[in-house]
């Protein structure tokens, strides 16, 4: 075994290292945004020469190496893959293209950009592209609707996501113009019992109005499924209001998921705050997609970024244990993917930014032993969510947004990805030329039997999911008279290789994502340990947006950054953190409820 150390401190000379592919629409390097210094004058020397190790590449651990890098400290990160983004990646389906195109393009997972992160857009517009003014961030698009598919024959709701155009103004925003509104979609687009639309607006109302106190100690610790008293509602309220919102959308079965987060991130900052335009960045719309292959219009030029700032990568890389000694982490014993060449690794800070199924794989009976907020995280779920891509013949938008298959057993969401990809032309430039557009789904119920052979995901073979998927995919899309997709101009597939064995007894999945149960929030942990040079990143941190995703791996890197630079007695401006959107108008009413909710009473509309 031997000792290497992290990056010494270095000149900031562009790039360091082209070690791996680089696709040919790989933006460059450069632009102001590179040289924004977060530091005062006097300060960086102070900065400067301190060593950090951040642990994983995904979006936390690349938003973290952002952050110090800019603020003067010499940053590397250990990657496990050869690529950096983690689950955000786009990935290259080997061996496809021809003719001097790129290989087919695929990823983990589509990926979505709610209107209403700010923390990542944030971050977006700091990675310069040559041409874009807001550098990465110039590369989302909206989507302008969402299809929310019905199976047997019903037809299908096209729901616009563009903002409201007259939303109410500020202070005409009452429960009762949102309870009106609310009950006037759900009669519009919905099958659903006059009574049960009307309980579940007033629910909806009992949230809203709910003190943060009431919040995080009653609601977390109640089940979405119960909160709307799905059990005793029909077929459709459980299938649309239950299941479609939380499942089909974030992994975690509506029986079991946190009203708190469902009602915080999905009801009202995503669709309520969304479609009414309140606290998003900027001007955006509820749904934003990315105008190339993820890793081509955003992970590339950060990588290139991040190398123009001196942070250095080292790809290939397991990170075996994170090492206690004396009070404080005294290194990360790594060794090669393969397990090979095993070395311990130090630098003054270390920042984990790798999943909570890996992360603790990672930490010893001593350094769990020096902060208990550790070992609570073996309490936190992670579940199966994983895309595959249907490479097709023809142009198939089928819908200029997200496609959610509502009555899939399998909760199936999908994009029509070459729509959105305006730099690129599909089968000019990747493939073989014969693939004219990518339709990616993603498969977020992998334990209950689907429709062609009555078996769970996760007991089919790779071919079998990708039948049944496909099977799925056609119940929702193709009825009511109309032919969306068809068998003739389907020409392959891809699904990543992190999942392995299915069909087998012990099917294996890589990347999986947190899930969040009831009470989840509890064993969360925050970005500070108790151990001064150990810091946590990752979408398992306890953030204000709760919710496993880009945003929250984002606004976790800026909580360890910021509990770094404390550590460090660091003089550099601080990361900003958004939290979501808080309406004016309801504040009072949450006053309210926190002196109910003081004195033990319920909140004034919730009527049991
Ligand atoms: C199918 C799917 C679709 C999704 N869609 C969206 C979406 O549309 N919008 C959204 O906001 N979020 C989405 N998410 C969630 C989002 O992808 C994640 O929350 C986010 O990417 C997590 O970032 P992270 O850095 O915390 O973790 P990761 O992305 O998992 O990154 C961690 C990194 O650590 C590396 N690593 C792991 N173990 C080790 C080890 N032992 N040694 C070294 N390196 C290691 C991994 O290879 C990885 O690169 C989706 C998730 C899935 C699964």
């Amino acid at each position: 075994m031997t000792t290497e150390h992290a990056q010494e401190p270095q000149e900031q000379t562009g790039l360091t290292r082209s070690g791996h592919t680089r696709r040919r629409f790989l933006a460059g390097a450069g632009g102001a945004a590179g040289a924004l210094a977060l530091w005062p004058a006097g300060s960086a020397k102070a900065a400067v020469g301190k060593r950090v190790a951040v642990l994983g590449g995904g979006v936390s651990g690349l938003s973290a190496a952002h952050e110090l890098a800019q603020r003067g400290y010499a940053v590397t990160v250990y990657e496990y893959y050869d690529t950096l983004g983690g689950k955000a990646r786009s990935m290259p389906v080997p061996g496809t293209a021809t003719g001097g195109r790129a290989d087919l393009p695929a990823e983990h997972g589509f990926r979505f950009f709610p209107g209403f992160y700010r923390n990542l857009p944030d971050t977006m517009r700091r990675i310069p592209v040559p041409g874009n003014a807001n550098g990465v961030h110039d590369n989302l698009v909206s989507g302008t609707e969402a299809l929310f598919a019905r199976a047997g024959g019903r037809p299908d709701l096209h729901f616009p996501l563009r903002r409201a155009t007259t939303p109410p103004r500020p202070g005409d925003l009452t429960l009762s113009w949102i309870r009106d509104q609310l009950l006037s979609v759900l009669d519009l687009g919905t099958r659903l019992p006059a009574h049960e639309a009307a309980y579940f607006a007033d629910r909806l109302l009992v949230h809203l109005t709910s003190c943060d106190a009431r919040r995080e100690e009653v609601w977390e610790k109640v089940a979405w499924w119960d909160f709307i008293r799905a059990e005793e509602m029909s077929e459709e309220y459980r299938t649309l209001l239950g299941v479609g919102q939380t499942r089909n959308l974030v992994a975690t079965r509506a029986e079991v998921a946190s009203t708190r987060t469902v009602g915080r991130v999905i009801i009202e900052a995503l669709l309520l705050w969304g479609l009414l335009g309140r606290g998003m960045d900027g001007d955006a719309d509820v749904d934003r997609v990315l105008n190339a292959p993820t890793s081509e219009a955003w992970i590339d030029p950060w990588e290139a970024h991040l190398r123009s700032l001196g942070v250095e990568f080292v790809l290939g890389t397991q990170v075996r244990e994170v090492r206690y000694d004396g009070g404080q982490v005294s290194g990360v014993r790594v060794s090669a993917r393969d397990g090979g060449d095993e070395r311990t690794v130090t630098a003054d800070h270390y920042i984990s930014a790798l999943p909570v199924e890996h992360a603790r794989l990672t930490w010893g009976p001593a350094l769990r032993a020096a902060d208990p907020q550790l070992a609570r995280c073996d309490a936190l779920q992670a579940d199966w969510m994983t895309g595959v891509m249907f490479y097709l013949r023809t142009p198939t938008p089928v819908v200029h947004g997200h496609i959610n298959c509502l009555d899939s057993p399998w909760s199936v969401t999908a994009v029509g990805q070459a729509q959105f990809w305006k730099g690129r032309d599909f089968p000019r430039d990747y493939g073989d030329g014969r693939a004219q557009d990518c339709l990616s789904a993603i498969i977020s119920e992998w334990d209950k039997p689907g429709i062609l052979y009555g078996k769970t995901a996760k007991e089919c073979t790779k071919e079998e999911v990708v039948a049944e998927l496909w099977a799925q995919l056609k119940d929702g899309l193709n009825d009511a008279g109309k032919t969306t997709l068809r068998d003739e101009d389907r020409l392959g597939w891809f699904m990543d290789p992190a999942v392995t064995g299915l069909g087998g007894p012990d099917p294996q999945n890589r990347e999986q994502l947190l899930i969040h149960p009831t009470g989840t929030l509890y064993n969360r942990p925050t970005a500070r340990t108790k151990v001064p040079n150990f810091f946590l990143a990752g979408d398992y941190v306890r953030t204000d947006v709760d919710l496993a995703t880009m945003e929250g791996a984002n606004e976790s890197a800026r909580l360890a950054v910021n509990a770094l630079l404390e550590a460090d007695n660091s003089g550099a401006e601080r990361c900003r953190i958004w939290e979501l959107y808080r309406p004016p108008e309801l504040e009072p009413l949450k006053r309210v409820d926190e002196v109910r909710y003081k004195l033990g009473l319920p909140n004034t509309f919730d009527l049991g």
